[in-house]
């Protein structure tokens, strides 16, 4: 565990959040500040900086898409469709540097980035 980690704080019980799905080595909690109706974050419990670290731990790669899948079916977003977006570094705008995949549904979400 990283304590300077928001994220890491969230895992250890030391932040309060609203967690919509659990599994041994996963956690997916709902942004606080939500982009769409629907916005959960889906992370590993354990610290990788970005989605370039996540992926050295093939294990840890595919519980983390297997619990955002699972979180798409939970909030019942499988049926119209949903988005999965890993922000990485700072052209994306990436804020925490905890691997989070965002879950993001419930309505239109409109293009894929606002440049274009
Ligand atoms: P990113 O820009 O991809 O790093 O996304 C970070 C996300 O974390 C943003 O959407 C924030 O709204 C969200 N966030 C920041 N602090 C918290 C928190 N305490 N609980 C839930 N979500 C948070």
């Amino acid at each position: 565990m990283d304590h300077d980690c928001l994220f890491c704080r969230i895992v250890a019980g030391e932040i309060p959040a609203t967690v919509v799905y659990e599994t041994p080595t996963t956690l997916a909690f709902r942004d606080i500040d939500p982009k769409a109706a629907v916005h959960v974050l889906v992370i590993p419990k354990e610290h990788y900086a970005d989605v370039v670290a996540l992926s050295a731990d093939p294990a840890a790669s595919a519980d983390l898409l297997a619990t955002a899948s699972s979180v798409a079916e939970g909030e019942g977003l499988t049926g119209d469709g949903f988005r999965l977006m890993f922000n990485t570094g700072r052209f994306a705008g990436q804020e925490v540097f905890h691997v989070h995949a965002h879950v993001l549904g419930g309505e239109p979400l409109g293009p894929m980035l606002a440049l274009r």
